[in-house]
């Protein structure tokens, strides 16, 4: 890796420690707070838990009338939480409305794609444009921010909750042709760029442009106006976030502020969004299963961990994760003994300077009543999953070494929201099954199994100058789309030394989804030294090959035809008309090299490519040796120790060799290892 290793501050400057603990809804317990606040109080101490997160979806409560407040039971719950030393994430009210605001202010309430308004319900039912939401939501952020600025509890500011969906009412249409009048020269502009001509659906007044609806036109002939939908969508929960935050900037500035992200969630680009956050959150549901196919989870929450990190490149926050049940899996399975201290401890292996989760004490109603808890029904410590946590906490608190620590990578592994975007709309390559997320995950699997710590980025730190820099490796499934810059700083990449890695379906559109002209793909075809003619869409049962280093791999789903330009061919398809023609190729370019892989393949493939690849390009390695399977070993440090974490994601005991001792690990076994950093 070649940048400098840095040691972030902690997420909350004064506590030097590991954040555990998670949402807590005292709100909801007013009627028997003499007992139950005091209670959750000393448990939450006995399972080694120093935050809590409060406030969350309790406008209700804090505004029971249009301007009147009631702070009374925040003040009584943030006070005896300093009282025990536990620090409060504070959350903003705005995920979800009281009622007398939908009465009084219909125009609050969220407009759907059919263009039905929403009655009253729900989360996320509000209407970001809407100049009484906004108002509403300035006149509690403010009050909160002065009330409690100066309160010794307050350490992180929680704005809202999981942002999503989005809103085609009046409001929203008027400020999306404003988006787009500001984003196009001219109408002209616009309609060259979305290809309108097609289905005669020219544009002769920016009035005449509507958001996508299921109703007429929309994504089903113009990909262009789905897309700039989806990016309009994603800057108005930028500017709400900012909006939001304007009076916590302004009246406590040096409190961090974050809201909770989800994953890959399709509607927001997140590499966009954390521009604005101070720190990065996410909230982590693998659907564990207790048995071997829990190596598949915990690859891809690792891959999810990495990316939330990436976002900012810095140390992030697990909001949210459940020690037990996920109610709203089709299958609300137990954690297997060992998985609760796994999945807590592969976050802050990945980054994270937090174990947080949803929830403290579980609630009597709602819909959310079996979701898992720190304090189940039963309301005391002695049930297994109390024990589990607070053997996290005591974990944990063994941990302070890793707070602020650095994730060194010397690969990153693309993921993109806009390209991402273009793949879903797209019709003809494999509609049922372009699996962009599963493709990029198959990719970045392959280092997971042998320890590489790798970075997840988007094509707007491709393009962001000097970014490439740091890494050896730049890895891109299918990278479709390729926005201004990215071929450019690729192909810079490749010549100072880089070695870059390219699948079927690359470079086929712009950044307006048109496709390029004079061949796949596209501005990189020099790069990688091939042109793409065709690609072959498979039926679910056929099957090809890449004949490659004396083995026959198995080809799937998507074979794309290539003729090997200035590129060397090292692998060959095994069967059917294009048996014998390139399947995987490299460009020698500058001082780098350019590879190719033609066909949708299986991890047996990515696993022996990826090997070969990770030791000629000199990549470093968590361990300096080989991993059992469905076990991982990752790095944090800060420049003197590195803390090696093994995790083992497979229910039969395994063991990894760390500088020439063994270390044990059982069925979901973790361990974190000292050493001093060569
Ligand atoms: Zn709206």
């Amino acid at each position: 890796m070649n940048r400098p290793i840095v040691r972030h501050a902690p997420v909350v400057g004064r506590v030097p420690h590991l954040l555990h603990g998670g949402d807590y809804n005292p709100d909801q317990w007013r009627s028997t707070k003499e007992t139950t606040w005091r209670e959750d109080m000393r448990l939450a101490r006995l399972a080694g838990i120093n935050t809590l997160s409060v406030g969350i979806f309790a406008w209700a409560a804090l505004e029971p009338e249009e301007g009147r407040y009631d702070f009374g039971w925040l003040d009584e719950i943030l006070d005896l939480m300093a009282e025990h030393d536990i620090t409060a994430v504070l959350a903003t009210p705005t995920g979800a409305r009281p009622g007398w605001m939908s009465r009084a202010y219909p125009e609050v309430l969220r407009v759907n794609r059919d263009r039905t308004r929403n009655r009253h319900g729900g989360r996320h039912n509000h209407c970001l444009t809407s100049p009484v939401y906004r108002e509403k939501t300035t006149a509690i952020n403010t009050a909160l921010a002065e009330r409690y600025k100066d309160h010794p509890a307050l350490g992180v500011w929680h704005l809202s909750n999981e942002y999503g969906g989005e809103c085609h009412c009046d409001l929203c249409q008027e400020r999306f042709r404003a988006y787009l009048q500001d984003r196009f020269d001219s109408l002209d502009d616009l309609n060259e760029a979305w290809w309108s001509a097609f289905w005669a659906k020219t544009y002769a007044d920016w009035s005449h442009i509507e958001s996508p609806s299921e109703h007429g036109r929309g994504e089903q002939d113009i990909h262009g106006l789905e897309l700039e939908w989806r990016r309009f969508t994603t800057e108005q929960f930028v500017d709400f976030y900012l909006h939001e935050t304007a009076p916590l900037k302004a009246i406590t500035p040096d409190v961090p502020c974050t809201t909770n992200l989800m994953g890959t969630y399709p509607g927001i680009d997140y590499f966009r969004l954390a521009q604005v956050l101070d720190v990065v959150s996410w909230d982590s549901y693998p659907e564990w299963t207790g048995t071997a196919k829990d190596a598949d989870r915990g690859a891809r929450a690792s891959f999810l961990h990495d990316l939330t990190r990436s976002l900012k490149g810095k140390p992030f926050m697990l909001m949210e994760s459940s020690p037990s049940a996920t109610n709203w899996r089709p299958v609300a399975k137990l954690h297997r003994p060992g998985v609760h201290l796994l999945q807590s401890l592969q976050a802050v292996a990945h980054g994270s300077d937090t174990v947080q989760y949803f929830q403290f004490r579980k609630g009597r109603g709602g819909s959310e009543k079996f979701h898992g808890a720190v304090v189940d029904h039963q309301g005391t410590e002695h049930t297994r999953v109390f024990k589990d946590v607070a053997e996290v906490g005591a974990r944990l608190a063994q941990l302070d070494g890793v707070v602020g620590t650095d994730t060194p990578a010397d690969v990153a592994v693309v993921y993109d929201w806009h390209l991402r975007w273009a793949l879903d709309e797209q019709k003809g390559l494999l509609q049922q099954r372009t699996d962009y997320e599963g493709a990029v995950i198959a990719h970045y699997r392959a280092f997971w199994e042998q320890g590489v710590p790798t970075d997840v980025i988007d094509s707007s730190l491709i393009a962001r100058p000097g970014h490439l820099d740091r890494y050896k490796v730049l890895v891109a499934p299918m990278l479709y789309m390729l926005r201004p810059g990215v071929a450019e700083a690729i192909d810079a990449f490749v010549q100072r030394g880089g070695t870059f890695v390219a699948t079927y379906a690359t470079g086929y559109v712009d950044e307006h989804d048109r496709t390029f002209l004079g061949g796949f793909p596209g501005p990189l075809r020099e790069t990688l030294g091939i042109w793409a003619e065709e690609i072959d869409a498979l039926y679910p049962e056929d099957r090809n090959a890449i004949e490659w280093n004396g083995t026959s791999y198995e080809a799937v789903e998507l074979c794309e035809l290539i003729h090997a330009e200035t590129a060397e061919a090292v692998g060959a398809y095994g069967a059917d008309f294009y048996a014998g023609r390139p399947a995987l190729t490299v460009n020698r370019r500058g001082e780098g090299k350019a590879y190719f892989i033609a066909a949708r393949t299986g991890a047996d493939f990515l696993a022996d490519f990826y090997g070969a690849l990770v030791a000629e390009a000199g990549v470093e390695r968590a361990v300096d040796a080989d991993l059992p399977a469905g076990v991982t070993a990752q790095v944090r440090t800060d420049g003197t120790t590195d803390h090696v974490f093994l995790l083992n994601f497979t229910p039969a005991p395994a063991a990894v060799e760390v500088g020439g001792a063994p270390v044990e690990l059982g069925p979901f076994g973790t361990a974190v290892v000292e050493r001093p950093r060569a």
